[in-house]
């Protein structure tokens, strides 16, 4: 039996280059690093739990990647540069095999953004992982919700809608042959967080959040903290080849686009006079940016369909939402 001091020594410890800012890493009490003269640290949470955020037999390379993911979304959302990670992993018993797949995984996508793991805790208990994830950001430059005004584009990363049919794949695996089966499993577990659009829309968004609930919830949390409303058209929505043949529906793809949660896509408003900047900035990284609507006083999301008025009562996905209801 590996001890929980051996286990951290074998997967965790010395699996990275140190970065310069990185005084201690994993070991002591604590980790020491310098934040550089001139940035602030931007710096989130999140907990993937199983039975929650993903079955328990799920690939464990699927849900370090999609854990790690979801903390660098939140990153990109706030136009930071990843630098730091700690990982709080519960682990209901020691599976080597497990460990591998998950820390290849894990440190794979750490690697590709110089995300350096600085600590953590490892606990025996039902699987959970939780991520301390800190980024830099140059003084008063990070991307907040509340700023955006009347008049502003709204626009999306990538496309919308494949998180929630992979998950209906995963859920439903007996009832998908379809070729697209597997690209949406995919597209679930495995999105690319926005990391380098986030930085590059630092000075040029107004507002910026990441889909994690679905547009529709995640652009009300824009509105509310920036006191104003929206207009989306829905034929503008990004959808996928692959969703659209999925689906079948016009409508039903639409709907997806519009709640479908952990797509880790950003949704950001920029000031019309920046429309130019915003897509020279999709061209050079080759991320597809779609402007879907404009900021509009009236505190609600209006949904039309190339002018045509639509009433879809459509919400995102909340965890309490059923015990708030009761
Ligand atoms: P303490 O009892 O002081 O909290 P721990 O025994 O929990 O110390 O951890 C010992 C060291 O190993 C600490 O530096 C901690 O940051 C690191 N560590 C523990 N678990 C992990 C992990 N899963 N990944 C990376 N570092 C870890
Ligand atoms: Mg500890």
């Amino acid at each position: 039996m590996t001890s929980e001091f051996g286990l951290i020594e074998r997967y965790f410890v010395g699996r990275q280059p140190s970065r310069p800012d990185v005084v201690l890493a994993a070991g002591d009490d604590c980790a020491l690093v310098e934040v550089p003269a001139g940035y602030q640290v931007a710096i989130s949470t999140d907990s993937v739990v199983a039975g929650t955020h993903f079955l328990a037999n799920a690939d464990p390379a699927a849900i370090a990647h999609k854990a790690l993911a979801s903390n660098l979304s939140d990153l990109a959302a706030m136009g930071a540069t990843p630098a730091w990670v700690s990982l709080a992993l519960t682990l209901p018993n020691v599976d080597e095999a497990w460990l591998s797949r998950f820390c290849d995984a894990f440190f794979a996508l750490a690697d590709q953004h110089q995300l350096q793991l600085i600590g953590g805790d490892t606990t025996k208990g039902p699987l959970a992982i939780t991520l301390t994830v800190q980024g830099l950001v140059p003084v008063g430059q990070a991307l907040r919700r509340s700023g955006a005004s009347v008049g502003d584009g709204i626009y999306v990363t990538g496309s919308l809608g494949e998180a929630k049919a992979g998950l209906d794949v995963i859920l439903h695996p007996d009832q998908h042959r379809e070729t697209e089966a597997q690209t949406l499993v995919d597209a679930h577990y495995f999105s690319e967080p926005r990391v380098a659009i986030g930085q590059a829309l630092r000075g040029l968004a107004s507002a910026a959040i990441d889909i994690s609930d679905g547009l529709i919830a995640d652009l009300g949390h824009i509105l509310e903290r920036s006191q104003c409303g929206a207009k989306i058209n829905i034929s503008q929505l990004p959808i996928s080849a692959s969703l659209a043949q999925f689906l079948r529906e016009r409508s039903r793809a639409l709907q997806y686009a519009l709640t479908s949660g952990e797509e880790y896509e950003l949704c950001f408003t920029a000031a019309a006079d920046h429309d130019t900047a915003v897509m020279a900035i999709a061209q050079s990284l080759s991320v597809p940016i779609t402007r879907i609507g404009e900021i509009t006083q009236t505190g609600q999301i209006e949904l039309h369909d190339d002018g045509a008025a639509l009433d879809w009562q459509l919400t995102g996905f909340d965890h309490f939402k059923d015990e708030n209801n009761e």
